[in-house]
């Protein structure tokens, strides 16, 4: 759970920075780099509801797809909620993420929201850099690392056949 409380949203007139534990939370499951995660909450209070406009960063380790060696990266998010204690406005909510807040709700769980934020950034690829040169796929060298003595022999024999067929 990401809790944040009534008290603290209507103590905040501009911004708020939170340091949340990772523990405890959804996120907990990812492979998370360092222990918290920060989000600032822009908050702004109208005739509606409450405007939550966030931006999350949260550090994981990965596993590259091609060299398999991990690396460390940061998750970007951003969210934007209207908070309302307004029933018709939650129903109506087509275009824009709007939840209800009563006035008896002491606090609202922003975990959903923020999970779901750092999931979309989630690339689906995972390089440990843009021009990752992978293992050799015959004798499993790193090649970002070193080079190997099989790889320029196989793969002229593989591309042999192909270059002969190019010159008729
Ligand atoms: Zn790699
Ligand atoms: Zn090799």
């Amino acid at each position: 759970m990401i809790r944040i409380t009534r008290a603290e949203i209507l103590a905040t007139q501009d911004a708020l920075t939170l340091d949340i534990p990772v523990k405890g939370t959804s996120l907990e499951i990812l492979n998370c780099a360092s222990d918290s995660l920060q989000i600032l909450l822009r908050v702004q209070h109208d005739g509606q509801g409450i405007y939550l406009k966030g931006s999350v960063e949260l550090d994981i380790t990965e596993m590259c797809d091609l060299c398999l060696s991990e690396y460390n990266t940061t998750l970007h998010g951003k969210f934007e909620i209207l908070y309302t204690n307004k029933r018709s406005l939650v129903q109506n909510s087509d275009e824009q993420e709007i939840y209800l807040f009563t006035l008896d709700q002491p606090e609202i769980n922003i975990d959903p929201i923020v999970n779901e934020a750092l999931l979309l950034e989630e690339p689906m690829k995972h390089l440990c850099k843009d021009d990752c040169k992978g293992l050799c796929p015959y004798c499993g060298t790193n090649l970002n690392e070193s080079t190997c003595a099989c790889k320029e022999d196989t793969i002229d024999d593989r591309w042999k056949p192909l270059k002969h067929l190019t010159h008729h």
